[in-house]
């Protein structure tokens, strides 16, 4: 089934004022609810339903692999966000939380700056959190050790933060993905990436979006970005789920299938049953973005959604 292409006469328009053009549209729909930043919004109840019903669709198709459930929160451990590379990869992307921890006299001070209207964020010192960068990140440190026989599969679901501030209602700071994580030797993990690549089209396709596979080309920062970028396009270990939502030229990643080689297992200490370091892959749906392409390729209305959509995310 593929419903794709929706007409829309915006099409010409410069991708700024698609992107503002499509958000007035969402908003005007109480789809999202602005909250005077952009990229951080409020759901609206069919937005929300959407994603619900995505997300149970995804669930049970990940059911097969009978993987277990489990559930980390937005922030994460700052000791081993140090042991991942993102703050040499993505440094402009993070999220550090802080906090106060003076005494009477430093709050007298901050408060001093906060009636005057100057900036007291500096009086804040770090936290022992940061906020998650990709959902799958705390799972690798709680597995430090050896892994059962046949490795491990899991599921994850959760919000993610990137410091990307934009009209573009698909480039929101804080999203949530569905995971399924695996962790084994090499083969096992290339091979869930590999079915993952099958299966996350197969969904897609089965609710009207017509995505494609294509090799990632992640934002990796600065000069040493440039080799990072070069690395990941020639190893072709990741792939990501492309659909157009405001511009054909552009279209948005709303999923991606990743081997990591052997990086977490690495920085972890993971290792397989017979002691090898672990190699892992993980299948992420972006589900704020898989409804931002549902409304766009359907149309803001659900009811008004084909029939073989709605029975498959079962909208009744
Ligand atoms: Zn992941």
């Amino acid at each position: 089934m593929c419903l794709y292409p929706t007409e829309h006469a915006d099409l010409a328009m410069p991708i700024e004022e698609r992107y503002r053009g499509y958000l007035d549209e969402l908003v005007g729909h109480r789809h999202l609810v602005p909250t005077g930043v952009p990229g951080v919004y409020g759901r609206g109840t069919e937005f929300e339903r959407v994603i619900e019903r995505f997300d149970a669709l995804v669930t049970r198709h990940g059911a097969a692999l009978a993987p277990e459930v489990m559930r980390f929160p937005p922030i994460f451990n700052r000791k081993h966000y140090a042991k991942i590379d993102h703050i040499r990869n993505f440094p402009d992307l993070m999220g550090s939380v802080h906090t106060f921890t003076g005494g009477d006299r430093e709050h007298r001070e901050m408060l001093g700056r906060f009636e005057r209207d100057e900036d007291w964020s500096r009086d804040l010192s770090a936290s022992e959190v940061m906020m998650t960068p990709a959902i799958c990140y705390p799972l690798y440190p709680s597995a430090t050790g050896t892994l059962p026989p046949g490795g491990r599969r899991v599921d994850l679901q959760g919000y993610a933060f990137r410091h990307e501030p934009s009209v573009d209602p698909a480039r929101m700071q804080i999203f949530r993905m569905h995971e399924f994580v695996r962790l084994g030797t090499p083969d096992e993990a290339l091979a869930h990436r590999d079915h993952w690549i099958t299966l996350g089209q197969e969904i897609f396709h089965s609710v009207g979006l017509p995505t494609q596979p294509v090799v990632a080309n992640d934002p990796f920062f600065g000069r040493g970005g440039k080799v990072q970028k070069a690395i990941q396009r020639e190893q072709n270990l990741k792939y990501e789920f492309v659909v157009p939502i405001c511009s054909e030229e552009k279209p948005t990643a709303i999923g991606s299938s990743n081997y990591h080689l052997d990086h977490f297992g690495a920085a972890f200490g993971i290792r397989t049953h017979d002691g090898a370091v672990a190699h892992s892959a993980c299948v992420g749906f972006g589900l704020e973005r898989v409804a931002l392409a549902l409304f766009r390729t359907h149309g803001l209305e659900t009811r008004a959604w084909p029939r073989e959509v709605r029975d498959v995310l079962g909208l009744g």
